[in-house]
């Protein structure tokens, strides 16, 4: 639910989660945005949202992420321009995997008039053994897509699905090598965006080391107590 209190001490809102794969940014991104009332915008959902709508932008991309490349960074660009023009983005927003790289950054500031200092930029971390950990455990059930994760919320029964008994499968993205490059792509991108932000907006580190909740009201925290 939305808090009044929030809003009101923050006219717009605009927050940048930063983090590796398997940080939990998508979820903690969603709660915030929820809490303080103002839309999540995820490029993923955006993606693939354009390309099952057949939007102009999703045809563009479509071609990309079939062949499972990454998607030119103009063309994300584009497709945020136009998500964050809509009207219930007027309080602001959470972004949640984007900007992922400097052109991406200076292309968001462009459309938003330039100066990011009064934006919130959280930079989640997490150690890169528990990263392994986190996304290498995860299972998935190919019919109902039941999510599962060998330590953390494993199925009654070993890599069978509670809920339609079907065997449970690790996602190609999920296997410890494809991990493994994920992370090092992911440092490798995002280390000119930290040193980007470090000057030019408020970053803070979060230690996503720690059980949600506790990360969660560092968040809240520090949106509500602007330094
Ligand atoms: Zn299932």
């Amino acid at each position: 639910m939305a808090d009044a209190s929030l809003r009101e001490r923050r006219a717009v809102v605009r927050v940048i989660f930063l983090g590796p794969p398997g940080a939990g940014k998508g979820t903690q991104a969603a709660r915030l945005a929820a809490r303080v009332g103002v839309p999540k915008i995820g490029t993923g959902e955006m993606l693939r949202e354009a390309t099952a709508k057949q939007t102009p932008l999703g045809k563009e991309a479509h071609p990309y992420m079939e062949a499972g490349n990454l998607v030119p960074d103009d063309l994300l660009v584009a497709l945020v321009r136009e998500r964050i023009g809509e009207p219930d983005c007027g309080s602001g927003f959470v972004l949640d995997g984007f900007p992922r790289t400097l052109p991406q950054a200076r292309g968001l500031e462009d459309m938003t008039g330039g100066d990011p200092h009064a934006w919130v930029v959280f930079d989640i971390e997490v150690p890169r053994d528990v990263l392994m950990l986190r996304l290498s455990g995860r299972r998935w059930c190919p019919r109902c897509q039941a999510t599962y994760h060998v330590v953390n919320d494993p199925p009654g029964r070993p890599a069978v699905c509670d809920v339609c008994g079907t065997a449970l499968v690790q996602r190609e993205d999920d296997r410890e090598s494809v991990v493994a490059h994920r992370l090092e792509e992911y440092a490798q991108r995002t280390f000119p965006l930290i040193e980007h932000y470090r000057t030019r907006a408020r970053m803070l580190a979060i230690d996503g080391n720690r059980p949600m909740d506790d990360v969660f009201r560092d968040l809240v925290q520090a949106i509500e107590v602007p330094a």
